[in-house]
């Protein structure tokens, strides 16, 4: 399907520009044709016959001119600088300007013809496939479909794993694809549009690569970016041409990749109604409905934003089916660590077990990431396998970033940073319905000073108010923990504060966790669309309400806060000696953290 280059007609413009501006810069140039010495041009300057010396800009001569006539010329091979430095030694001090000699074409040709040419020709490429008019130049309006059938869809369902569900659903779109004949006589309804929707990293694109895969399907994939062209009608005509291509090979599969990027609501761009986003959606649409009931084309599109598509997207006879691709639990995440774990070589001490269990919210992108890292880990500490020292540090590292050894603290820092991460682990430990620590640390990792990771015993979809009080009260145990060794608080809790605001206002209004305002929700998050993002609250309650809210709020963090410090009072000495072996080993330990612990009993917050 390729264009042979000597097709393409701006080869030949290019060649032919070149070679214009070859002959013209080599054209023999104007000017005065005595050339005389420079001892000659100095005398006659000396004597008056020159008023002002004129630098060729090519610097290479000098004339002099007497009332703006050119009396005289000679060979002068230097910057303006030397030039004027040149004759002020000689004893000369005329006025000295650069401008061309009389009429120098290569000049001209190579600082305005030249330019308006390719100006001109680039122009004219532009606005002929702008327009779709079927020029090969360069090769634009052509969908970037990459037809993955040649180098067949390798990816089959044993690659992707931890999510069973989403994989049985889609059998049946493989056994569609498989034979299309068998399933109508059947009598199965055909999936037209089918949509995987889940976070990102969860494997959406990989599992549309195993539909291909299994079911040996021609696969066209064109990508969210790969739509939203700078110039109008270029994205309509790329979906034109990736269905004229997917209908020549049926039975196939075209996947729209982050369908997002075309398919939000229309008349919400930036750039008013009728923009570019608005004609590929459009041409999607018109495709879509186009197909008849003997058209065997399964369109898969992916997506972490369904709530921002465009309702047309998801009428009946258009992505009407959605597969939901969740974040794995702890039996997908172990699932997703073997398929990763295949390839690599696991020393005798890695149990993928426990890294399932301690990586929850990991998704799957993740999981191979972590093991990823874990292999060059191994790789710079010499080693032949991976090992669970390897493991742990590459969970870290996922989490919060790489160590950033580097940075410089100073001792007081230091002991701030101890005792406020201790703070948060000892409010953990004390608190009967906070998850328990799994590893302190003082190592300063991307732009945190230092972190507690906490291992919670289960992956939770549900929470509880004591959950979410305990863990405000754990939240809040830093800034605690400075102040009460301290005396004094500092910025390194600005995190923990937001993150404690924002969970105690979901409480209150999300929720229905306040016992004054009851149970039910206030406000109506918005986003703008456009920018993807959600920035404003629509208010469905009055301002005495809103008062309410903040009063809640506050109370809610305030009752954490004494919390946390009835607990870190009581066990000040504890805080302290966590702190300072803190500062002794950098980072503590699950086992380190339990002979810490020993003797303390965790105890409910109203006690
Ligand atoms: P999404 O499209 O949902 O954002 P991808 O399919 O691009 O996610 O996933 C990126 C990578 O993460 C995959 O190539 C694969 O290596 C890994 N991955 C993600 N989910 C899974 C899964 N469920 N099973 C195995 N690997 C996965
Ligand atoms: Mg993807
Ligand atoms: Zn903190």
């Amino acid at each position: 399907m390729k264009t042979k280059w000597w097709h393409n007609g701006f080869v030949y413009l290019i060649l032919l520009v070149a070679i214009l501006t070859l002959v013209l810069v080599f054209l023999p140039r104007g000017g005065p044709e005595n050339v005389a010495s420079i001892d000659e041009f100095i005398t006659q300057a000396k004597q008056g016959q020159i008023d002002t010396i004129q630098q060729d800009p090519s610097h290479n001569s000098v004339i002099g001119l007497k009332d703006g006539q050119a009396v005289i010329k000679t060979g002068f091979d230097g910057s303006t600088i030397e030039l004027r430095n040149y004759f002020k030694d000689e004893g000369v001090n005329l006025p000295i300007d650069v401008k061309p000699s009389g009429t120098d074409w290569g000049m001209i040709a190579l600082q305005i013809i030249l330019p308006m040419v390719l100006l001109g020709a680039l122009f004219y490429f532009l606005f002929r496939s702008a327009r779709g008019a079927g020029t090969q130049a360069f090769n634009f309006g052509k969908s970037r479909a990459r037809l993955s059938s040649d180098n067949k869809s390798t990816v089959t369902f044993a690659d992707v794993a931890g999510v069973e569900e989403a994989k049985e659903e889609v059998q049946e779109v493989v056994e569609f694809l498989k034979s299309p004949q068998k399933f109508r006589t059947l009598g199965g309804r055909i999936p037209r549009g089918v949509l995987l929707v889940g976070p990102p990293g969860t494997g959406k694109t990989l599992l549309a690569k195993a539909i291909a895969g299994e079911a040996k399907a021609p696969f066209y994939s064109i990508s969210g970016s790969e739509f939203v062209e700078m110039f109008v009608g270029v994205g309509a005509a790329r979906v034109r041409d990736l269905f004229e291509q997917a209908k020549r090979n049926a039975p196939c599969i075209v996947f729209m990749d982050e369908i997002d990027a075309v398919g939000r609501h229309r008349g919400a761009g930036l750039g008013g109604g009728h923009d570019e986003r608005e004609q590929t959606l459009n041409q999607i649409l018109a495709e879509m409905d186009g197909f008849d009931t003997n058209t065997n084309i399964i369109v898969l599109a992916a997506t972490n934003r369904p709530d921002i598509l465009d309702p047309a997207l998801l009428r009946p006879g258009r992505f009407d089916r959605h597969i939901i691709v969740d974040l794995p639990d702890v039996n997908g995440r172990k699932a997703i660590l073997e398929v990763h774990a295949k390839a690599k070589p696991l020393a005798k001490d890695v149990n993928l077990e426990t890294i399932a269990k301690e990586t929850p919210g990991f998704s799957g992108a993740d999981l191979a990431n972590l093991l990823n890292e874990a292999a060059i880990l191994a790789a710079r500490h010499n080693r032949k396998d991976i090992s669970s020292k390897e493991l742990e540090e590459a969970t870290d590292r996922v989490i919060a970033g790489p160590e950033k050894k580097s940075r410089v603290i100073s001792q007081r820092e230091k002991e701030i940073i101890a005792h406020h991460e201790s703070g948060h682990a000892l409010t953990a430990k004390m608190l009967p319905n906070a998850d328990p620590v799994h590893k302190v640390s003082i190592i300063a990792r991307g732009a945190i000073g230092g972190w507690t990771r906490f291992l919670p015993t289960e992956d939770r979809y549900l929470w509880t108010r004591s959950q979410f009080d305990d863990r405000l009260a754990v939240m809040l145990g830093g800034r605690t923990a400075e102040e009460i060794s301290f005396g004094e608080i500092t910025t390194g809790a600005q995190n923990d504060l937001a993150e404690a605001t924002k969970l105690a206002r979901r409480m209150v209004t999300e929720y229905g966790m306040s016992d004054k305002l009851g149970p039910r929700t206030f406000g109506q998050r918005q986003e703008l669309v456009f920018l993807g993002r959600e920035i404003s609250e629509q208010r469905d309650y009055s301002d005495k309400i809103a008062q309410e809210i903040d009063e809640e709020v506050h109370n809610i963090i305030q009752h954490a806060y004494n919390t946390a410090k009835k607990i870190l009072t009581k066990n000040k000495a504890k805080l302290k000696e966590i702190a300072e072996q803190l500062i002794a080993h950098e980072t503590l330990e699950e086992e380190e953290l339990n002979k810490l612990f020993e003797g303390l009993r965790p105890q409910p917050a109203s006690s």
